[in-house]
This record gives structure tokens, C-alpha cells and sequence, in this order.
């Protein structure tokens, strides 16, 4: 039997989670505190931007469009905040600033720069003003009324700046989600705990995961480390099933003598798929036990790293409540070196993209590509992807690579 490919293991996930999807309860919070959060409610703008007609520039206002050399007495002023509420005629002006409300009268605004003052205090133009110069109209960003932010989004820093400018102060978003994260290994030592032996080894896997948990709207719950034993494992996991909306583990999912998770799930709810054609990572559980969703990563390092960014990342995102998951960024690089590859199996190798002198990227796998390399994924910058059908590359070929967001600034 062929093996799950990764985007079949991907739509799988997918589907199986839209089927059976509850939406997360909602809360109110500030919206300085909602970027990354997921907004519950679609946003319609309660007001027109901009509000009034507002000056674009620092300048004079006119009540009509004037040529250069005309004359224009000074009748008042226009500040932010402090609007002209007089009249405004034929062959005067009212100073005004940027963001100023535009006199009613007036019809365009000229730019300081195109004026100079006479001995009596006149603006004299420099140059031609038409109508409607340097007038923002009212509205005419955004209506009142009109739908500006749908429900199911992530929002972002930019999202604040929008609805702030809106008046609103609070959103509705989903309210964070559980994730139960154990990991299983009588290997397993706490960081900071010292070593007690040379077949004791950290566990870094479950420390990685949280950490990569917090950048989604998550609470998360630290089931910490479970040993290797059939009755263990059960308890732990029907605990974390009965209280997280998602269970992820690290370790024992594939074929030793001590790998009971499998065996676990199954007593208690049902896994749905097993092995996917990915390397690292071939063995990948989900599954469901009651309410709760189940990902299974394997314990080498690398191989749970890359297969929560291929499969969990997303799924998160999805129970989240997020409509449209964002797609991760890719992009072509041809290949600095040979790349030894076989067909079979998607590889998700650690590279390191580089832009060079002449703007194209170029890209190199980052050493070894061994499943328990964690220095090397550390320095790369990028994921190469190179194709299930993919076989041996040479130097120049093209290859997909999707960057690691943290290494670059955006
Ligand atoms: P397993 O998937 O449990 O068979 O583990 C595969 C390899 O990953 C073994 O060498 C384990 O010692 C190692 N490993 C398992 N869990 C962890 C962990 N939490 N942190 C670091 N290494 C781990
Ligand atoms: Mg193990």
C-alpha cells in the first residue's frame, strides 16, 4: 500500500476537522491585545473615513479654483480639532493644516509652498489651483456601513490601526483554545535537572512545542513527561482528553517495543492516519478521542519539528476558528550545491536561502540532514521541499523553500 502523501495528509486533517468543527466560544477583549487573537464578529465601519472634508496638505483654503498672481485676503484658520465655522468668499482664503475640516465653502486647498504673503498680509498664488486639489472627501476610504474585517481573521498590528481609527475599542474573538502537551521516554530528564546517566537524555521535543504553542491564541497545559508503559500512557492521555480541545504528544508512535500511543489512542477514541510519505517524520498520528483532536509527533527532534509545521500548525489555526488559513511563504531558489535525493517520500530539508548580489535566491541544505540534527535546524533560515517524485538535483536546479518567518524581519 503507498504511504499518505503530505498534501493528502494535509487535506485529510483539514476535512476531518471542518466536519466535526464546534466553534470556540467568544469573549471581548481591547483591541491592542487582539493581534493574533481571531476575530468572531465581521467589523463594519460605524463612520465615514475620513469623517468630513479634510485638508491633505498644510496650505490656504479657497472657494473656488484661481490662477497664478491672484490675491486672496486671509479670513481665518482651519486647525486639526479647531474647524472654521465663518464664511468663506470670492477672492479670499482661510489657512488650513493637514487634517483640518476644509471650510464649507471651499473647494480646494492650496499647498504653502505655491503661495507667498504680500506686505498687507495677502496670499498671493505662485501657481494654478484647480478644484478638488488636496481634498480628502468624506467617505471616501471607507463608507459607513461598509463591511471592512471578516469574521474568521487573524488579526493583525495593521487590524489595530484600522478599527482603533474606526472607534472601536473592543473586539469579539474566539476565546483561546486547550492544548494538553506531554511527551513519553523513560529517557526523558527535565532541563535544568542534571543527567544521571549516559542513557538519559533532556527532553527538548515537549519544550519546543510549547514554545511554538504560544505564538497562537493557545492555553496551554503542560501534561509533562510520561513513562513508557501501556497504563501510564492511558491515564495521562484520557486526563488530557477529557480537558484540552487538542492533545499533542512526543514520542512513542512508531514500531518499538515501547511505543504505546497508538495502542492508547485506539482504546480511547480512533486514529484516523499513521504513516505519511515525509521525511523526516514518516510515522504522524491523528486522530480523536472524544471531543479532543490527537496529534501524535515522533520523538526525533526534527521530525516533530517539521511535522507540526506541515500538519499541526495549521489544523491549530483551523480550531481556532480562522476562515481562511494563511498559506505558509514560498519561493523558487536554485540549488548552490547537489542534493542527494531518492524518490518516495516528500523531504522537508533545513536549508540556508540566500540573496545574492543580483537579487535571485540561491539555496544549500544546512549539513546533515539526520532526523536528531538540532544544530542544524537551528542555523537554517528555510524548509527545501523537494517533491515526493524528486530524485538526485544538481547544482542550478529549481527548488521550492519556504523561510523560516523568525529569521527574516518582515
Ligand atoms: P521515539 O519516537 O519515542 O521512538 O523516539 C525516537 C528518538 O527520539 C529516540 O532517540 C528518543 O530518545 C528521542 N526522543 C524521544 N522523545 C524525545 C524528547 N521529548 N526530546 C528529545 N528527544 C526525544
Ligand atoms: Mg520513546
Amino acid at each position: 500500500m503507498s504511504l499518505t502523501t503530505v498534501s493528502q495528509l494535509q487535506n485529510l486533517i483539514h476535512n476531518q476537522i471542518g466536519t466535526h468543527f464546534r466553534q470556540p466560544e467568544t469573549e471581548n477583549i481591547p483591541v491592542a491585545q487582539s493581534v493574533g487573537r481571531v476575530l468572531a464578529q465581521d467589523i463594519v465601519s460605524p463612520i465615514n473615513v475620513p469623517n468630513a472634508n479634510v485638508s491633505a496638505m498644510d496650505g490656504y483654503a479657497l472657494a473656488h479654483h484661481a490662477a497664478t498672481g491672484d490675491v486672496l485676503r486671509l479670513v481665518g484658520e482651519s486647525a486639526a480639532g479647531h474647524a472654521f465655522s465663518g464664511n468663506v468668499g470670492q477672492g479670499e482664503c482661510v489657512r488650513i493644516m493637514t487634517g483640518a475640516v476644509v471650510p464649507e465653502d471651499c473647494v480646494a486647498v492650496v499647498i504653502q509652498e505655491n503661495t507667498q504673503t504680500d506686505e498687507q498680509g495677502n496670499i498671493v498664488l505662485t501657481k494654478n489651483v484647480q478644484e478638488k486639489q488636496n481634498i480628502r472627501y468624506a467617505g471616501e476610504e471607507i463608507q459607513a456601513n461598509h463591511q471592512v474585517l471578516q469574521k474568521g481573521r487573524i488579526l493583525r498590528d495593521a487590524d489595530v490601526l484600522l478599527l482603533a481609527a474606526l472607534g472601536v475599542g473592543e473586539v469579539v474573538v474566539y476565546r483561546k483554545i486547550r492544548v494538553a502537551v506531554f511527551s513519553t521516554g523513560d529517557e526523558l530528564v527535565e532541563p535544568s535537572q542534571p543527567l544521571s546517566g549516559s542513557s538519559q537524555i533532556y527532553d527538548s521535543n515537549r519544550h519546543m512545542l510549547m514554545a511554538r504553542l504560544t505564538s497562537l491564541p493557545i492555553d496551554i497545559i503542560d501534561l509533562k513527561r510520561v513513562e513508557d508503559n501501556l497504563e501510564s500512557v492511558m491515564r495521562v492521555l484520557n486526563d488530557a482528553a477529557k480537558m484540552a480541545d487538542v492533545v499533542i504528544t512526543s514520542g512513542g508512535v512508531s514500531v518499538g517495543d515501547y511505543d504505546y500511543l497508538r495502542q492508547a489512542v485506539e482504546q480511547i477514541g480512533h486514529i484516523h492516519h499513521y504513516k505519511v510519505a515525509m521525511k523526516p517524520g514518516k510515522p504522524f498520528v491523528f486522530g480523536q478521542m472524544m471531543q479532543a483532536w490527537y496529534f501524535g509527533l515522533p520523538g526525533n527532534p526534527i521530525s516533530g519539528f517539521v511535522g507540526f509545521d506541515m500538519f499541526v500548525k495549521s489544523a491549530l489555526w483551523q480550531l481556532c476558528g480562522v476562515v481562511e488559513i494563511p498559506q505558509p511563504l514560498r519561493l523558487q531558489a536554485a540549488l548552490s550545491v547537489p542534493v542527494k535525493k531518492s524518490a518516495g517520500r516528500m523531504d522537508i530539508q533545513r536549508a540556508i536561502l540566500t540573496r545574492q548580489a543580483n537579487g535571485n535566491w540561491t539555496v544549500a541544505p544546512c549539513g546533515s540532514q539526520d532526523s536528531h540534527r538540532i544544530l542544524g535546524i537551528s542555523r537554517a533560515n528555510a524548509y527545501m521541499i523537494l517533491p515526493l517524485e524528486s530524485e538526485n538535483l544538481a547544482i542550478g536546479d529549481v527548488v521550492e523553500v519556504q523561510p523560516f518567518a523568525q529569521a527574516f524581519l518582515d
